[in-house]
């Protein structure tokens, strides 16, 4: 099963991926942890292209690395695990693309899923958790703030919460909007019970 955590930057998706492999884990099932752009060592250099400051990312050319590291991630890790009977977990995937540079970058929500649905040829998330939350308060939980990315405007981040959101209409079987304003625990029992609810356990 293949079940991808989404959001805006200090949502916590980082911290929900790390509880849920675990979780899987003392289940005895076997997982594969994943985190895009990243996740392999050609998607890694990939990430670092990403984030220099001095990159433009609005540009067709930045769309396509990123799906160029999910096509890596989907070669290389998703799709041999998902034949093995693994679960993969992972932290960002296509939603991110057409919420970031599809909706709030404006190169065009049909643009990049046309892209990625010839990117990912079919193997789309079996699961997707949108941890949802307000900027403000998401914002202020990155202490890192290292990535360019992350110092966008609070608008910004205010058009990338709205382009998830809207991918719940897009993809209503497979998207659950999680409140990810709560407490890291609560936010976790939410996406064991939507888990065990949807029959993914
Ligand atoms: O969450 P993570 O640290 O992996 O994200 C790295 C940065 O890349 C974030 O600041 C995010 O805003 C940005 N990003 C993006 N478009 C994507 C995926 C991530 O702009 N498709
Ligand atoms: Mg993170």
């Amino acid at each position: 099963k293949f079940i991808t955590i989404e959001g805006i930057d200090g949502a916590g998706k980082t911290t929900q991926v790390e509880k849920l492999c675990e979780y899987i884990k003392n289940k005895g099932k076997r997982v594969i942890r994943a985190r895009e752009p990243g996740g392999t060592a050609l998607g890694e250099q990939l990430r670092k292209v990403l984030l220099d400051p001095d990159s433009n990312p609005v540009s067709t050319a930045e769309a396509l690395i990123y799906a160029a590291s999910r096509a890596q991630i989907l070669e290389k890790l998703v799709i041999p695990a998902i034949k093995e009977g693994f679960f993969v977990v992972c932290d960002r995937f296509v939603d991110s693309s057409l919420a970031y540079q599809g909706f709030a970058r404006g190169l065009g929500f049909n643009r990049i899923l046309q892209l990625n649905k010839w990117v990912l040829n079919g193997y789309w998330p079996d699961i997707t958790f949108v941890l949802d939350v307000d900027p403000e308060i998401a914002l202020k939980r990155l202490t890192r703030g290292k990535d360019r990315l992350e110092r966008e405007s609070l608008e910004f981040h205010i058009k990338v919460r709205e382009g998830f959101l809207k991918l719940k209409d897009e993809f209503p079987e497979r998207i659950r909007i999680i409140d990810a304003s709560k407490s890291k625990d609560e936010i976790f029992k939410d996406i064991v019970m939507e888990l065990e609810r949807s029959g993914i356990f």
